[in-house]
């Protein structure tokens, strides 16, 4: 291969500008042309397509987002978008790609894949929620930004006693709040592995009222129900004080922390090494602390994420 195209889409995630960056270094190390493709696949069907030299990204390891743009392009589905796409490639004389982004983005990388198109997939989102992987580019720096903000919480909170109810990214995926509760010492965590009793969580808060204990900070993940209800149903019960606080877009925000940047450069080295090897239709991942490559549909399709029950377990026990 001589000339390697690098997107990123769906949701951003701090420290996919730290992946970009690995793969246009490692390109140009290794003589190769990068372009870069703007706003994911809605630039790629548009053609927005530049090549980078290295000073494009100068600058940017410690921003967050991604300086490419991204974009929900639902049309990518269908085969004649991907056929412009592929048209689009050709024309620069790109011979594979790297995509940057969740399991969405996966799917678009497979079908292309299949239509004779190399790509390799790495895993950028902030929800932890991608086969083939332990950890994802954007959790870690995600993971500590909702800390921050719980113990924000847990200071205001403990000084009115108050419960906080906060609200935590994650679409299906429960490990960005159950780390945050172990994290941040919260009393509860409600995520969509376990299923969610309203009864046993309105107990658990009587049961802390009876330990003395001066408020309650409850983790919850987004999607599961509606959260400033919950917290109305909650003061309902308790009487005592209850505010619902939906951290939002800030958790994707902000500038990648070390683990997320050193990820994401180990990560985008080893794309373009594979690319350089012949491979195509693989995802990137990191398990036992080592990178590992999974053929991406195989990912997809026959790799459930493992559940973190130990840690469950453990957060249980220091409540
Ligand atoms: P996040 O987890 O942060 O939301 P994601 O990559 O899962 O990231 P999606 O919106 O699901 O985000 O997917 C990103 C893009 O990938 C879509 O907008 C679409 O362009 C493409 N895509 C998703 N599913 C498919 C599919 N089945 N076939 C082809 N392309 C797809």
């Amino acid at each position: 291969i001589r000339k390697i195209g690098v997107l990123t889409s769906g949701g951003d995630a701090p420290g996919m500008n730290a992946a970009i960056r690995a793969v246009v270094r490692t390109a140009l190390h290794n003589d190769l042309e990068v372009y870069g493709i703007f706003n994911g696949y809605l630039g790629l069907y548009e053609n927005n397509i530049r090549k980078l030299d290295r000073q494009d990204v100068s600058d940017r390891i410690n921003r967050g987002g991604t300086f490419l743009g991204s974009a929900r392009f639902p049309e990518f589905k269908e085969e004649s978008v991907r056929r412009q796409a592929i048209k689009n490639l050709e024309q620069h004389g790109i011979d594979a790609l790297v995509v940057i982004g969740g399991d969405g983005s996966y799917m678009g990388a497979k079908c292309l894949t299949e239509m004779g198109y190399p790509c390799i997939g790495l895993p950028g989102t902030i929800d932890n929620d991608v086969p083939g992987t332990e950890y994802t580019i954007g959790y870690n720096t995600a993971l500590n930004c909702v800390l921050d903000a719980i113990d924000r919480l847990r200071d205001t909170s403990s000084s009115h006693r108050r419960i906080s109810l906060v609200e935590i990214m994650g679409r299906h995926c429960g490990d960005l709040t159950l780390a945050a509760a172990v994290a941040g010492g919260a009393e509860y965590a409600i995520i969509p592995e376990k299923p969610f009793s309203e009864e046993s969580l309105l107990r658990a808060l009587d049961k802390g009222d009876s330990k003395g204990k001066k408020h309650a900070i409850i983790c919850i993940t987004e999607k599961i129900t509606d959260t400033h209800e919950l917290a109305r149903r909650i003061e309902a019960h308790t009487g005592q004080e209850t505010r619902a606080t939906v951290l939002g877009h800030i958790q994707r925000g902000g500038a990648p922390g070390a683990f997320d940047r050193v990820l994401a450069s180990q990560m985008g080295a080893f794309s373009v090494a594979l690319l350089m090897e012949g491979e195509g239709g693989r995802c990137v991942g990191i398990q036992n602390n080592r990178l590992v490559h999974h053929d991406i549909i195989e990912a997809i399709e026959k790799m459930p994420r493992p559940f973190n029950q130990d840690l469950f377990d453990t957060f249980k026990k220091l409540v």
